[in-house]
């Protein structure tokens, strides 16, 4: 088990290699000026005190020669949103569940993909902004991804992968062939099972039942009905690449202890089980959430508890938008056009900006790449949900005027990041 959970391997990074990763964006935040975040950090974390009272004595030259290998070291994993579109409706759905007129084509999230590897990562990153096997660019990225030597994990509802007749007329291929595809593009695959029982797993994706093709799965002499796609995954991939995602809601919670969990070992694969993000069509909803109590019984099987990862991962959505986390909307930050036009990979000609500048010389991207404690994501979208509702009637919802990290500031300052979760009832 690891901070992730029960997660892929190839989403765990060893501590000394985030150390290292950690290190060497703070010594390229200091070379772009970023010194007072870097000293807030490494108040906070120890660890990292005497590394930074260390770069205080380094020299311009010093920092200029150690920035070049700094750089080629910085980024361990590459988090693309393909397609918002989506064919399920899940209630808590974390994403706004949106197409967009303005996504990032095939050859933009290649172009991306290249300049994360040079910084170093080696690892993809497809949570979904929507479903992503729907996206027309799916094969091209797994595969340029796979061509440049990288890794990939994918977050499926498997629906696509559920039914030749769909998969036939996406990508003219059988459901096991588009399998057997993702197992040779060194893909692992987190197939969405909210539920063993197809009723209720329907009935929290908001679909018919017959939107999945089922099949029959045999564990420890009992017999599942499960989508047909987590079958094909099962037999036809190693164990160790196939997980199962469950977001741990209200309606899950016991099922998770009771059944999942049990299913996970019993087939010995991985699984990422995770608490409600509220973000999205789940922004500022807490009826869903579990009790604390009730998420902690899940101890080191829950995920995202902590996450250092935010300091050397890149989250590209699917307009082009850098944010911070996964789980922002990017129109919850960045509603005005200057803003955006800041925050995209997209220069106004329409070609790709370099995204180390990018991501390193803009002050809010820096001061969140610090924030590891917690779930940022959680807090800043719990932030900005009481700082919606303390607004005048009237007043926009987002961030609509001023420089973006003057919002983040005043959350900082605010304490939002101390978000509780209710006690039981
Ligand atoms: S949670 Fe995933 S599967 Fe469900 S509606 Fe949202 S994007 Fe689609």
């Amino acid at each position: 088990m690891t901070e992730h959970g029960n997660a892929f391997a190839s989403q765990s990074f060893p501590p000394d290699a985030e150390g290292r990763v950690i290190r060497h964006n703070m010594l390229i935040d200091f070379a772009f000026g970023h010194r007072r975040i870097l000293r807030d950090f490494a108040r906070e974390h120890t660890d990292f005190a005497s590394y930074f009272r260390a770069m205080q004595s380094l020299t311009i030259e010093d920092v200029a020669s150690e920035l070049e290998v700094a750089k080629k070291d910085s980024l361990l994993m590459t988090v693309l949103m393909l397609t918002g579109q989506c064919d399920a409706n899940c209630a808590i759905c974390y994403t706004d569940r949106k197409a967009r007129f303005s996504g990032l084509q095939a050859d933009e999230f290649c172009a991306v993909l290249d300049q994360t590897y040079a910084l170093g990562s080696r690892l993809l990153y497809i949570p979904g902004e929507g479903e992503p096997t729907l996206d027309d660019s799916f094969w091209i990225v797994v595969e340029h991804a796979h061509s440049l030597g990288m890794e990939t994990v994918l977050f499926t509802n498997g629906i696509l992968l559920s039914k030749d007749a769909a998969v036939f007329r996406k990508w003219r291929m059988t459901a096991e062939e588009a399998v057997l595809r993702l197992a040779s593009c060194s893909v692992s695959v987190y197939h969405k099972l909210w539920s063993v029982y197809p009723e209720k797993l329907a009935r929290l994706m908001g679909i018919k039942l017959d939107v999945y093709d089922w099949a029959a799965i045999a564990v420890n002499g009992r017999r599942y009905t499960v989508p047909r796609g987590l079958r094909l995954l099962l037999e036809n991939m190693p164990r160790n690449r196939v997980g199962i995602q469950v977001v741990a809601g209200k309606a899950s919670i016991v099922e998770i202890s009771e059944k999942l969990i049990p299913l996970v070992q019993g087939l010995g694969i991985k699984s990422y089980i995770e608490p409600p993000l509220h973000s999205g069509r789940n922004f500022g909803v807490r009826s869903q959430d579990p009790c604390a109590e009730e998420l902690g019984l899940l101890g080191s099987w829950l995920a995202r508890s902590a996450c250092p990862r935010i300091v050397y991962e890149i989250v590209v959505h699917n307009d082009g938008i850098i944010s911070p986390g996964m789980a922002f909307r990017p129109t919850d930050l960045f509603s005005d056009p200057e803003a955006k036009g800041r925050y995209s990979v997209r220069n106004s000609d329409g070609s790709l900006r370099d995204i180390f500048s990018l991501i390193h010389e803009d002050p809010f991207l820096a001061w969140c790449r610090y924030q590891i404690s917690g779930c940022l994501c959680q807090q800043i979208n719990d932030w900005l949900a009481s700082h919606q509702a303390t607004r005048p009637e009237g007043a926009s919802a987002q961030h609509s005027a001023g420089p973006v990290p003057d919002l983040f500031g005043a959350f900082a300052r605010d304490g939002g990041r101390q978000a509780e979760r209710a006690p039981c009832q």
